[in-house]
Formats: structure tokens, C-alpha cells, sequence
């Protein structure tokens, strides 16, 4: 292992927008560091939207997630002070006195790199669903669904059925129907949508039937999904019998939430709180976004799911601070910390950040 074995002062793991935007941060500060990702591509999630964002023109509002990446991959580029390993996957994760040794294994050779400060931006992973025949092939997660059809131009099927009515159930159903796909319902468990409006009213004017107060009972077929059996469910969200229906559709697509990618945390016993507001087990972080080992840091989805938006900004943040605990704090690092962390207060203003902002305050009162 030794030809392998690197050192460095800060290494982030994870390059999606979190972080992309803490690695640029710590690059403009003047800071040296090493971003890796398990991808051959940079911009985690963001590669495989196709929808325009919403938000501010300084978080790339109106523009498309992929075009996003395009923009992070060309402003890492520009500096020469980040080195990016890509095909590289952190599989392992130890201490030893101050340092940080993450086991890593770049192009299927194992290597060890010693740091200082480690930020983990590992962001999420899809939630699964208990039914009758989920393991049949055409059971998907609408993450996978959405990098088949938008990244490789691959699609599952003809005709789907999408659970989930949050954005990312919405969005991707959306998607489908520009790539032909015929959605033959939106079902939610819940009795209204829980995305946005807008992306509600994108699937109703195309005429898909968003059916709310509903659930799946199993999926049919063989060797294959055949069809669906869906029913209406009762205020304690339990089914109603009598009131079961056949769909026949040939992939069934779960937009039931994500789940954030704490595996790394766990192997190094960080303090993790299970908050569901924030998407399950999350770690433990004051205001520097610093975890409860000195050193390690968190940004983005891993450290609670939310958007591409506010990922961004914690990644600056926590970029900061990295950066502040390697090469010292000046008046500069810290007034640029405070205006980023005005901004964060200002975007989670909205409604949409209700459950957001009682989760946070369940982490800092270590809940
Ligand atoms: C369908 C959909 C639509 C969305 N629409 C919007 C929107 O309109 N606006 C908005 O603001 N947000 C949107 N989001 C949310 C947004 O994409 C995420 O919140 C954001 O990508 C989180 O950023 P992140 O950097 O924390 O994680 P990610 O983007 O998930 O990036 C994490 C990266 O870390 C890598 N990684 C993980 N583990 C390891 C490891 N062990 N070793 C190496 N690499 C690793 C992953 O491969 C990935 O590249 C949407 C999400 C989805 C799924």
C-alpha cells in the first residue's frame, strides 16, 4: 500500500454542489485540496436534471442541474489548486492521533490518504418500499430512473406508475412524459402532494392522474413488472378493502424519500441524531459545520436532505472553516462566513423550509 499513500492538508469527499462549492471556496482562499468522487464525472446529482432550478441568479436560477455541472467542471479546472480524483470511491475511514486516514480506491487500486481536515459531502441515497413483489425487476428508485432516461438515454419501460408526490416524484414523472413514457398515475400516500404547485401543475395539465390517500399493494407479474395494485388508504393511512385497482404498467418508479449517506460517519463513531425532518440518522454539527470529531466537517444532503441550493452554501461554509482550521482564521474568512450563513437564514425563509428549520433546531438542541 505505501507506493499509494498520500498526505494532504484537506481532502473533501463527495462532488456534487456541496462539495463542489466548498473545494472552490477553499481554492479562492488561497487553500490547497484534494476533491474526490466515486463517479467518472463531477456534480453528484445535478448531472442528471433536466429541469430549469428555481432560487437566485447567484445559486444558477434558470438554468438546467446538468448545465450547473458544466459549470462546476469548468471552474474546477480554473484552479489550480484543487487536485480532483474522480473513479474514486472512499470506502473506509479511520483515525490516528489528529489525522484522518480515508481508505480509498481509485481506479480498483486501493489507496490511503493522511489528512488534516476531512469534509464529507457524500449527499444521499434512495428510500425503499415494502410491498408484495418489490424485488421484481422494473421496481426502481426515480433517482435511478431519472439517470437511465436523462443521463444514458435509456428507458425502463412504456407505461409507469410513480409513488411519491414529493418534487422528486413530480419531476422525474414529468420527465417520463417528455421521454414518451406514459405515467399512468402519480399515487400519495398522504391526502395532498407534498412537492410544489408548479410541478403538480405541469403533471395535471398533461392530463396524469395524481391520486392522493393512496397506496401500492404489490406488484404483478412473473419474471417481470406486468402491473401494479394500488388501493385508497384511511386517515391512519391504513388500505381500504374493497377499493383495490389494477394498473397495468411495465415499471414502477418509488419517490419515497432519501436517505442521507452517513456510512462513512458511522465507522468513526461521530455523534449521529436520528432526526426524521432532515431524512433519517444525520450527524451531529455546530455552526462551523464541524461533526463532534475536531476535523471532519459536513455539507449537503449527508448532513440533512434538502436542495441543491442550500447544499451549495453549506459547502461554502464548511469550505471556510476548513480552511480557517488549517491555515487561520483572518477578519476576511470570517466576515465571508457570516454573509453566507445570512444567506442560508434567507433562503430557508420560505414555507417549504417549515420542517427543515424544526429539524435544525432538534440537532442543536442534541435532540
Ligand atoms: C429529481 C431531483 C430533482 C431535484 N431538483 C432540485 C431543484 O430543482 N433545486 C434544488 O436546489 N435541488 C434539487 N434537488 C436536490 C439536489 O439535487 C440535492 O439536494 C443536491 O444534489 C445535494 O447535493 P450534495 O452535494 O449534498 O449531494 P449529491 O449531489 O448527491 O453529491 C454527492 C456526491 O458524493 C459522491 N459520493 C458518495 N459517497 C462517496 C464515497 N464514499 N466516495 C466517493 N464519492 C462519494 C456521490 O457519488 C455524489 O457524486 C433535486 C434532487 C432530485 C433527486
Amino acid at each position: 500500500m505505501k507506493g499509494n499513500d498520500i498526505e494532504r492538508k484537506i481532502t473533501i469527499i463527495g462532488a456534487g454542489p456541496a462539495g463542489l462549492k466548498a473545494a472552490i471556496t477553499i481554492a479562492d482562499l488561497g487553500g490547497e485540496v484534494l476533491l474526490v468522487d466515486e463517479n467518472p464525472y463531477v456534480g453528484g446529482q445535478l448531472v442528471k436534471q433536466t429541469h430549469k432550478f428555481f432560487g437566485s441568479k447567484e445559486l444558477y436560477c434558470g438554468l438546467r442541474g446538468f448545465e450547473i455541472a458544466k459549470i462546476f467542471e469548468e471552474e474546477i479546472k480554473k484552479r489550480s489548486n484543487i487536485e480532483l480524483f474522480l473513479n474514486a470511491c472512499a470506502v473506509g475511514l479511520y483515525l490516528e492521533n489528529n489525522k484522518k486516514i480515508v481508505a480509498l480506491v481509485k481506479n480498483e487500486k486501493l489507496m490511503k490518504i493522511t489528512t488534516d481536515v476531512l469534509i464529507i459531502a457524500t449527499g444521499a441515497y434512495e428510500n425503499f418500499l415494502l410491498f408484495e413483489n418489490n424485488d421484481l425487476p422494473g421496481v426502481y428508485g426515480a433517482g435511478a430512473v431519472q439517470t437511465l432516461v436523462n443521463q444514458y438515454g435509456v428507458r425502463p419501460g412504456k407505461s409507469c406508475l410513480m409513488v411519491g408526490s414529493g418534487n422528486i416524484g413530480l419531476i422525474v414523472a414529468y420527465q417520463l412524459l417528455q421521454a414518451d413514457i406514459e405515467v399512468k398515475a402519480v399515487i400519495e400516500i398522504l391526502p395532498k402532494v407534498t412537492g410544489w404547485y408548479v410541478h403538480y401543475a405541469k403533471l395535471k395539465r398533461c392530463g396524469v392522474p395524481i391520486l392522493t390517500s393512496h397506496t401500492i399493494l404489490k406488484a404483478i407479474g412473473k419474471d417481470e413488472v406486468e402491473g401494479a395494485v394500488i388501493c385508497k388508504v384511511n386517515r391512519n393511512l391504513k388500505p381500504i378493502k374493497g377499493t383495490e385497482k389494477r394498473l397495468k404498467v411495465d415499471f414502477i418508479c418509488l419517490a419515497v424519500g432519501l436517505t442521507p449517506f452517513t456510512d462513512l460517519l458511522w465507522q468513526i463513531n461521530a455523534k449521529l441524531l436520528y432526526i426524521p425532518e432532515l431524512g433519517g440518522f444525520v450527524p451531529y454539527y455546530d455552526e462551523n459545520y464541524e461533526t463532534s470529531i475536531p476535523g471532519i466537517f459536513v455539507c449537503g444532503d449527508v448532513s440533512g436532505i434538502e436542495e441543491a441550493s442550500t447544499a451549495m452554501i453549506e459547502g461554502e461554509i464548511a469550505g471556510i472553516s476548513a480552511y480557517e482550521k488549517i491555515y487561520g482564521k483572518r477578519k476576511e474568512t470570517e466576515a465571508l462566513k457570516e454573509k453566507k450563513k445570512k444567506e442560508l437564514f434567507a433562503l430557508r425563509k420560505g414555507p417549504h423550509s417549515k420542517k427543515i428549520l424544526i429539524g435544525l433546531k432538534k440537532l442543536k438542541n442534541g435532540y
